[in-house]
């Protein structure tokens, strides 16, 4: 594969498993050295390992991005290794289905915490060192979720929603600045999604759903995620969506 993405620095979150992962990978493949960050330190190692094999440089930065402090290191420590900033992929996510009746409101907030607030600081810290370099891309994982909705989804597809609309205000606001903003939305992924449903019913409906025959891979978003950095300064693809072919949904 040709380096196209070598001399950049990407952070990517949620790095630990899923979409973040193979993202890390396929930036790695193109050549960027990356920060991986999760809060699981185990996974982040072994990640660690298997890109430097590919003779890139990798900083691993545990944490939570629902924690305002660690979230706005993990960039803040990206820029003070590699000296700079280029992509800032977020894909720490995690699911929630329930009716509205019956939420348990700390897993709403905790929904909101994670996929819209920990995405909004690693977004803010970013901003600064991406104006300095005059250019900068950043890639939010939204989800189908994020551009219509159903029973059950109230909180996920709220935080979808909502990181669609701080996303491209963001983008609004940014790019006079070189910086690019995507909102990604990705259909049914293999990937470890449905470990954080609490609810054991909806947690093995959604497994299924994301491992069925024909479901999207999670190195399939990786490539697109590339395709999005890799284009000319001036193109700023800020919105896709990518899902199974089988889905014949609106
Ligand atoms: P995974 O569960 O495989 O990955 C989720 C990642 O988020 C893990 O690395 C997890 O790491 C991390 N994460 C979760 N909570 C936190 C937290 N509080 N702080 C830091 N990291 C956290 O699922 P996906 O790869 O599928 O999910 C990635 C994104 O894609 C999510 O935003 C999801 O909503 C979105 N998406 C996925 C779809 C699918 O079908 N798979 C469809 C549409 C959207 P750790 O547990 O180690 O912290």
């Amino acid at each position: 594969m040709t380096k196209t993405l070598t001399g950049r620095v990407a952070l990517v979150t949620g790095a630990s498993s899923g979409i973040g992962e193979a993202a890390a990978i396929a930036l790695a493949q193109a050549g960027a050295d990356i920060a991986i960050s999760a809060r699981r330190a185990d996974r982040l190692e072994v990640l660690k390992a298997k890109i430097e094999a590919l003779g890139v440089k990798v900083l691993a930065l545990p944490g939570d991005v629902v924690d305002e402090k660690i979230a706005t290191e993990a960039v803040e420590k990206t820029v003070a290794h590699f000296g700079k900033l280029d992509i800032l992929v977020n894909s720490a996510g995690i699911m929630h289905m329930g009716t509205t009746e019956g939420t348990d409101l700390a897993e709403f907030r905790r929904v909101m915490d994670v996929n819209l607030l920990g995405t909004v600081y690693t977004c803010k810290a970013a901003i600064a060192p991406m104006k300095a370099q005059g250019r900068g891309d950043i890639i939010n994982i939204s989800s189908q979720a994020g551009r219509k909705t159903g029973p059950m989804v109230g909180a996920y597809s709220a935080s979808k929603h909502a990181l669609n609309a701080m996303s491209d205000s963001m983008r609004q606001e940014v790019g006079g600045h070189g910086i690019r903003v995507c909102v990604l939305m990705p259909g049914a992924t293999t990937t470890e999604v449905a470990t954080s449903i609490s609810d054991p019913n909806f947690r093995a409906a959604i497994q299924t759903h994301v491992t069925k025959d024909g479901a999207v891979a999670a190195s399939e978003i990786a490539d697109a995620i590339v395709f999005i950095v890799s284009q000319p300064q001036r193109v700023n693809i800020d919105l896709i969506s990518i899902r199974p072919t089988i889905d014949t949904s609106p």
